[in-house]
Formats: C-alpha cells, structure tokens, sequence
C-alpha cells in the first residue's frame, strides 16, 4: 500500500489528547482508502525540556527531514516562558523547512452556533505570513541597565518573502471568489507596512480576475465582526495573520475548531499540520478538548500528502458528528474529546 511517513509532535496539555484522537482517525481512513501512515512519534516539547533543557534534540531538524509531513499538538506549559517553547520547536520547524504559508482555512460548521448573529455560511482562508515579518530575533534585544531601560523589536520583510506570500494568496483567491483582502498598517508601522502593501499590489496586478483590498488591520478586525460575509481569503503578516485567525475562528464558534497548515510551496522540506489553538492548560487532562482543530489539520494533511478522498471523507464525518448534535463543551456540548473521536470514528466506518 502507499506509505506516508508522518513524524508526530503531540506536544503539551491538549497536544496529548487531541493528537491521539487523530491519529485513529487518520489510520481508520487509511485502512478504508487503501494506505498506510507509518508515525514516528517525538516525545519532543515541555516534558522533554524539563529533562534535556531544550525542546527538542540538538538534530531534531535533521531528524524530521526526511519525513512526508509532520503533525504536532501544541507546545506551551505555564511553568515556561512562551518564548522558549515556541521558539525552541514550532518557530525553527517552520523556518528551517521553509513553511513560509501558514494556512487557515475557518467555516461554520453544521448545527455550531456562531456568537454573532446572522453568521452562519462563513468561510474565510487566512493566508499568513509565516517565516519572517514581526516574529523576528534578529537585531532586536531588550537594553538592561541603561539610564532608560528599553527593549529593541526589530520586523523583517523580504520582497522575496511578501513576493510568495502575495502570489500564494493572489492564486487561491483566484481559485475562489476572486476577492483578496491585505492587512496592513501603513499609517502607523512607516517602513515596513507600506513596502508590504506595495509589493502585495505590485504582485496582485498580474491576477486579472483578483479584486484586492489593503485595510487597515485595526479597521479590518472591527470589520469582520460587523461583516465577515465581505472577505473571503485575507493575506497578512506573521503577527497580524496570527491575531486575525483567532478572531476568525471564534466567529466560527471556538478557537478549538480551527485548524492549519504550515507549508512549504516547493516541497523541497515536509509541511506541518497544526490547530490554530495552543496547549490549552486550563483544561488539559480533563478529557474534554474539542479535537476538531487537530482533526481537520490532518485533514489537511491528507490533502497534502494526496490523498483527496481521504481528506474530504474526514470533513464529511466531522460534519456529520456536529449536525448530529454531539458536541464538546466549548460549542456548549457535553460530549468529551473520547466520546467525539468515537462518533468521528462511527461516521468514518459507516460511510
Ligand atoms: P490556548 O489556545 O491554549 O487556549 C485559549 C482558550 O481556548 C483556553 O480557555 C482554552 O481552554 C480554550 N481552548 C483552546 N483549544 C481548545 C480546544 N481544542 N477545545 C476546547 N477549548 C480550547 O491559548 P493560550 O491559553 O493563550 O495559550 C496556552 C499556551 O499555549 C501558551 O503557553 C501559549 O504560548 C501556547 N500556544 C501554543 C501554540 C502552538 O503550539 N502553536 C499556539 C497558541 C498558544
Ligand atoms: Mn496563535
């Protein structure tokens, strides 16, 4: 049978919970669309810091490069600081393999409630920036024991980088309704937001059939809760990309739906599937995680690795799980991240 290798993070708090469900998922349609996914499972995040002092080995890059495709959790423990977990394993995946789209695809699903009212046919793709931008650690440093202490951040635009991102952003808007919405800041970041915004125009131009709009992110976060049917793909920075996509989400009814894609266009390194959430240490070990995020980030996967069918048939089971009412307790359901996989499970053996 076709064998994708795939390397598992689960990583911290809900990581462990989450992942699992997925990975019977994922290995229940395999079995039904005729492959195989041999997992190499990394005992890799804030466990293994606390033993090693890092997040993951010295060649923990090396060791993910030969792989098809990595499926993590989250990291994050509140004993860490943030900067250290993300920095020392999610920040060095995507740079060091390239993942420059971080993809966020966020609908409504069947039966959830969205908090707003009216809202119940969004989807919206975030294409973010994901390799440079405001996440940076070049340049910058905080200034200890000056007269005023102060900290330094310097962000980083390539036109190579927004070129990519532009384009990536400019073909799926083109492959859909034609509408591309920019995040910009250009009134107020002087440098670098107004190079973005003449690069994503520049770059847009070539697209006949693409309409793009640059707005104010500020103006752009009121707007998509006073009137999210108007957008349809956004492209944005690293940080503001990453703030959007949570607004998004939750308009879809819970950050713990959302799922993403870390990819790496050429292929050249493998892509990362991720949810959009974090390690969610306020209910981690409860038992109660919505493994929605993590599961459609497989699915994800699956489309990835080219298998379409098996992709679109782990949508259709999650779909069919929320229009039957079950439903986890952050969509105001009862059922628990055990119970939800098994009716995933049930809607994939009976389809
Ligand atoms: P979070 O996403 O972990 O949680 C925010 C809120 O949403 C919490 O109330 C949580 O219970 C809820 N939530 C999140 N996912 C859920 C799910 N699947 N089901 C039900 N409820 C869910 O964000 P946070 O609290 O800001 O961060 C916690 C830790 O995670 C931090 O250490 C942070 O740095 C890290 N983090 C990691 C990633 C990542 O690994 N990519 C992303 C975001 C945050
Ligand atoms: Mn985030």
């Amino acid at each position: 049978a076709r064998t994708y290798t795939v390397d598992l993070i689960a990583g911290d708090g809900i990581g462990q919970e989450v992942v699992p469900a997925a990975t019977r998922v994922v290995d229940a349609l395999a079995d039904r669309h005729g492959f195989r996914v041999a997992w190499r499972e990394r005992q890799w995040g804030s466990a293994y810091f606390f033993e090693h002092g890092r997040m993951m080995p010295v060649d923990g890059i090396e060791i993910l490069s030969d792989g098809d495709a990595i499926l993590l959790g989250a990291v994050g423990h509140p004993e860490l600081p943030d900067h250290e977990t993300l920095w020392g394993l999610l920040i060095p995946i995507r740079r060091e393999f390239l993942q420059y789209i971080n993809l966020r695809p966020v609908r409504v699903l069947p039966g959830v409630v969205s908090p707003l009212r009216g809202v119940d046919d969004l989807d919206i793709v975030v294409v973010r920036e994901n390799v440079e931008g405001e996440y940076s650690a070049v340049g910058g440093r905080v200034y200890r024991g000056a007269a005023e202490e102060f900290a330094l951040q310097e962000a980083v635009f390539t036109r190579t980088g927004v070129t990519r991102v532009a384009r990536y952003a400019a073909e799926l808007a083109a492959s859909r309704s034609g509408s591309l919405t920019s995040a910009t800041k250009s009134n107020g970041i002087i440098h670098s937001m107004p190079f973005w915004d003449e690069v994503v125009s520049s770059v847009v131009e070539d697209y006949d059939g693409v309409e793009l709009k640059s707005v104010l992110v500020d103006a752009l976060a009121a707007a998509l809760v006073l009137r999210p049917h108007d957008f349809d793909v956004i492209v944005a920075s690293n940080l503001f990309g990453d703030i959007l996509s949570d607004l998004i989400a939750a308009l879809a009814g819970s950050i713990g739906i959302a799922p993403s894609a870390n990819i790496n266009p050429p292929r050249d390194h493998p892509s990362m599937f991720e949810p959009i959430h974090g390690s969610a240490p306020d209910i981690a070990g409860k038992g109660i995680a919505n493994p929605t995020g993590q599961l459609w980030s497989a699915s994800l996967m699956l489309d990835h690795l080219g298998e379409p069918a098996a992709a679109a048939g782990l949508m259709s089971a999650i779909d069919e799980v929320m229009a039957a009412g079950i439903r986890t307790a952050d969509l105001g359901g009862s059922a628990g991240t055990e119970d939800f996989t098994a009716a995933v499970l049930r809607a994939v053996a009976s389809s």
